[in-house]
């Protein structure tokens, strides 16, 4: 009987398999840290050819646990914007992975941005022009790693994000890429079905190399490589499957993820997003063709505040410790942090701000710089909630998830300061359980992506806005003030 869905999450820093049965349970799990390379200040790296040995090493541990003729197909969801060079004739990668946070490209997108083109690719991709997205890395390499370069020159090279080249190891060689994936690359124009050769030349990426592009859900390929033939059905970048995960399936609809930084994505339906307010147009999934968008906005900061205070300063011995010191002070006692430890990301982006702490006084201790870090979570995520409202899209309520959203007294405060509900998953895996939707779908176990949310989505806990309108205000004030002196 097949009655299970295998996702393959392939993370930043590690690897993982998850078994879901059709009612959402996870039925078994495996996991394998990813090294991370640092060559240079400003570069990450990691081994494409550890990622595709981690995949299938927990697949296989996975599949063997739950039995691979229960396996009705494989969704696949992975770190975005990460790129990996292979050959095509022998499968194996040409040059280290250049990862997402790698900053290596930002002089030739100044170049691009100082000749003029900025505001074409922002109306085209809906990208801005900032090396976190794939397009000049695979420039870069080209450029730079000969391996790459005499690829391309004898027709071998293929270029793709994670998903692409787990793809390609997984069926013997299908090069595809999900349009969610080829939306992160600024070779996709946001309403063009394949990879666009205007931008290619722009970017100086041969078009050759690239994947075709095809839909998120759907028998998309096979692999006979975990026991028998099983159909890959579900492919979407990390922050769409979460948006999938969380059942944000109407316009309007919100998620955020509350991880090491915080990704905000609102559901745009059919309608291609084009912000003023410098957010992200992004695909949020595919079905026969047919396009829904997303608008998104990241903030660098989130949980990474709260490892700073554990590991840099020692002021807590845990991350859970926030939520009782928040709870054990009536306020922050004028604190207020603003966390631009590494720049300020949407709606702000200002690459060269640094944190600041306002409000110190000889009163101000443990508690209330806690309490002050916690609520800097609800007032970056007020600045995107602004900037989505002037791009046209409102927010309902928002649902949460990520490591820090189990905090219960950030949620509560996410809803007072936002003065909308909050609503958070019991069931916090919601990347993968989103791949596991689509796979789900596209092996027509559901007829419906809202049919599988029906079933496999599970409880949710609610968090109602409960703040007096003048506290918000002088909350929001100091914020806004804070903000001025980064
Ligand atoms: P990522 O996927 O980006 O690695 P996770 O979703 O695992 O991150 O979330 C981990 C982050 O959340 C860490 O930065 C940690 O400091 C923070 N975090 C985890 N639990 C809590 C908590 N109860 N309260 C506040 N922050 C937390």
């Amino acid at each position: 009987m097949t009655d299970h869905i295998l996702v393959l999450d392939s993370g930043t820093t590690s690897t993982r398999a998850i078994a879901f049965d059709l009612s959402g349970r996870i039925a078994a799990v495996a996991q394998r840290a990813l090294t991370q390379h640092y060559p240079r200040p400003g570069w990450v790296e990691h081994d494409a050819q550890e990622i595709w040995q981690h995949t299938l090493a927990c697949a296989q541990e996975v599949v063997t646990a739950v039995g691979s003729d229960r396996i009705a197909g494989i969704g696949i969801t992975n770190q975005r914007e990460t790129v990996v060079a292979w050959d095509r004739d022998s499968g194996e990668p040409l040059a280290r992975a250049i990862v997402w946070q790698d900053r290596r490209t930002a002089e030739f997108c100044a170049q691009l941005r100082d000749a003029g083109h900025e505001d074409e690719v922002q109306r085209r991709t809906g990208l801005l022009l900032d090396p976190y997205f794939s397009g000049t890395k695979m420039r870069w390499m080209l450029d730079n790693e000969g391996t790459v370069r005499a690829a391309a020159e004898a027709g071998r090279l293929a270029l793709g994000t994670v998903e692409s080249w787990l793809v390609w190891k997984l069926s013997g060689g299908a090069h595809i890429t999900d349009a969610s994936n080829a939306s992160r690359t600024q070779l996709l124009a946001l309403d063009g079905a394949q990879f666009d050769e205007g931008l290619c030349d722009l970017l100086g990426v041969p078009r050759s190399a690239l994947a075709t592009v095809v839909d998120t859900q759907g028998h998309l390929t096979d692999t006979t490589l975990l026991g028998g033939r099983i159909p890959i059905a579900g492919l979407a970048g990390d922050q769409q499957a979460a948006t999938i995960g969380q059942g944000c399936f109407a316009p309007g609809e919100t998620k955020a993820t509350y991880g090491t930084g915080a990704f905000v994505l609102t559901n745009m339906g059919q309608t291609v997003p084009q912000s003023a307010n410098r957010l992200l147009g992004t695909v949020l999934m595919q079905d026969k063709g047919k396009r829904t968008y997303a608008l998104e906005g990241s903030v660098f900061v989130a949980g990474s505040l709260i490892q700073w205070l554990r590991d840099s300063l020692g002021m807590i011995a845990s991350a859970a410790e926030t939520d009782a010191l928040a709870r054990s002070v009536p306020d922050s006692g004028g604190v207020t942090i603003v966390p631009a430890l590494s720049g300020l990301g949407a709606p702000h982006w200002n690459a060269e701000a640094r944190g600041v702490v306002t409000g110190l006084s000889f009163a101000t201790g443990r508690a209330q710089l806690a309490r002050a870090a916690l609520e800097a979570m609800a007032h970056q995520t007020r600045d995107l909630c602004a900037a989505f409202a002037a791009d046209g899209a409102p927010w309902g309520r928002l649902r949460i998830d990520g490591g820090m959203s189990a905090n219960d007294w950030m949620a509560q405060d996410l809803a007072d300061v936002l003065a909308l509900e909050v609503e958070r998953p019991d069931m916090v895996e919601t990347t993968a359980l989103g791949a596991g939707m689509l796979a789900a779908v596209g092996t027509g176990q559901f007829a419906s992506l809202s049919d599988a949310a029906a079933s496999m989505r599970g409880a949710v806990r609610k968090f109602d806005p409960a703040m007096d309108d003048a506290v918000r205000d002088e909350r929001l004030f100091r914020w806004d003030k804070a903000l001025r002196a980064v």
